[in-house]
């Protein structure tokens, strides 16, 4: 089919490249002129692994273009993908402002029947408006669906080539078979609803993964004062069925573009319909609250911060991935430069597009490595689990530091690994060592 992507950052990229590789003819189109120049001269403007060589290999092979003209990547699509950013309003509301440009850009260049599906997080409702706006301004036939991504960022070439499912909301059962036509290669477990219910089970998804990580984070907090160990508490309770054992790891808290902004609009789409959501209230705010934990652990073992230097290991919200969108490391850095302290940091991908959006990008000492990170350091903290740092030599690295201190804010460590040390080791919900 010939698909056209609009929006080409994490979910448009990886989706438009996945599905020429699945043997569609696909276009992406961005506003962003510049990043259609970079990809067109062969650079991928995110980190994700496997989607450079999927990139060349569909480009070669002529199934996939870039484009910043809209006219010609609306007028030869069957199907349009919506992918343009939602972020959140001061309110927590998502913006639509990019999902109605995007509406009206569509219907001023469509040329016949298209099918115009979201996959941008959108609130109940929103595709009731881009089907009227588009009504407005265009003469030609169109149905609207509602297909929300669940892919991760880290792993989002494989999750879009391998979804656990596909939801697609649409009321009208020929574009639901075209739709499932599409999507077939990819899974055979494709849900069909109605666009409001498909439009809500993204952010009831997302809703629920956040209550498990802020669940989890505060059975560990407890565990720390009762003298438990979150990661044994999280495997027995993981072998039960019907809890599971994925996003149950103690740590810091989540971030990223869209737990924080997805919680933060659900509980406003509840409000705005005079429903109080108290349960995920209070998932945010234990969400908030954690992170912090960090520091209240740097100064249980330093006492006063200032001039004390400490390490940073990882800026990413996660392993895997360069985005810095509401990753813990901004406010656990901000906080610790108000303290007096100075700043080491280092992430292996995440380090540039952390130090463009870092407003004290000037006062921190930028690692070239995790070894330079962590030299003459008073502590280390681990805030991103990368690969890189579980395999770190510890005695070598204790020799490098000034105190062999090292908090480990993702629990990637085992007792073994580190009583073999020196290092005084405090995790989140697991007894301390030395
Ligand atoms: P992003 O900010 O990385 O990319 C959005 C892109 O859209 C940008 O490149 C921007 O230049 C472009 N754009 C904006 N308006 C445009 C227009 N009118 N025409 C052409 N291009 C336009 O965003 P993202 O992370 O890919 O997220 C997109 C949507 O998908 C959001 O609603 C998000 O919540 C949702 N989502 C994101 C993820 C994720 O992991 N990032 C996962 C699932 C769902």
């Amino acid at each position: 089919m010939n698909l056209t992507f609009i929006g080409t950052g994490y979910v448009g990229l990886v989706s438009g490249v996945c599905f020429s590789e699945i043997g569609n003819q696909v276009t992406c189109v961005d506003s962003n002129q510049d990043k259609i120049k970079q990809l067109n001269r062969g650079h991928v403007p995110i980190y994700e692994p496997g989607l450079k060589e999927l990139i060349q290999k569909n480009q070669s092979q002529g199934r996939l273009k870039f484009t910043s003209r809209l006219s010609e990547a609306v007028q030869e699509a069957d199907i349009i993908f919506i992918c343009v950013g939602t972020p959140p309003l001061a309110s927590g509301e998502a913006d639509l402002t990019y999902i109605k440009q995007a509406a009206q850009d569509i219907a001023l260049e469509m040329n016949g029947y298209k099918i115009i599906v979201t996959k941008s997080t959108v609130p109940v409702g929103t595709n009731d408006l881009i089907s009227s706006i588009m009504q407005q301004l265009s003469q030609h036939p169109f149905d609207v669906v509602s297909t929300p991504e669940f892919l991760r960022e880290g792993t989002a070439v494989q999750d879009t080539l391998h979804p656990d499912r596909v939801i697609i909301g649409t009321e009208d059962e020929r574009v639901a078979a075209k739709m499932a036509e599409l999507h077939r290669p990819l899974s055979s477990n494709i849900m069909i609803t109605d666009i409001r219910s498909a439009e809500m089970i993204k952010y009831a998804s997302n809703a629920f993964l956040a209550t498990k990580i802020s669940f989890i984070n505060e059975i560990a907090n407890i565990c720390e004062k009762v003298g438990a160990d979150v990661t044994e508490v999280a495997a027995g309770m993981g072998q039960d069925r019907r809890i599971g054992s994925s996003f149950l790891q103690a740590g810091i808290g989540y971030g990223g573009s869209c737990f924080p902004k997805d919680t933060d609009a659900l509980i406003q789409i509840a409000g705005n319909v005079d429903y109080e959501f108290k349960l995920l209230k209070s998932v945010v705010e234990v969400n908030k609250d954690q992170r912090f934990n960090v520091i209240a652990k740097l100064k249980h073992c330093l006492g006063d911060l200032k001039d004390k230097q400490i390490g940073i290991w990882g800026l990413a919200f996660k392993p895997n991935t360069d985005d810095v969108r509401e990753t813990p490391a901004m406010e656990i850095m901000e906080e610790l430069l108000q303290e007096g302290a100075i700043v080491k940091a280092y992430d292996p991908i995440a380090a540039d597009n952390f130090r463009k959006s870092f407003r004290h990008e000037d006062l921190v000492i930028w690692s070239p490595d995790a070894k330079a990170a962590a030299a003459e350091c008073d502590a280390l903290c681990l805030l991103t689990d990368w690969a890189e740092f579980q395999d770190q030599d510890l005695k070598e690295l204790q020799q490098l530091m000034k105190q062999p201190i090292l908090i480990d804010g993702r629990n990637v460590y085992s007792r073994e690994q580190v009583s073999q040390t020196d290092f005084q080791y405090y995790s989140i919900g697991r007894p301390d060592i030395g």
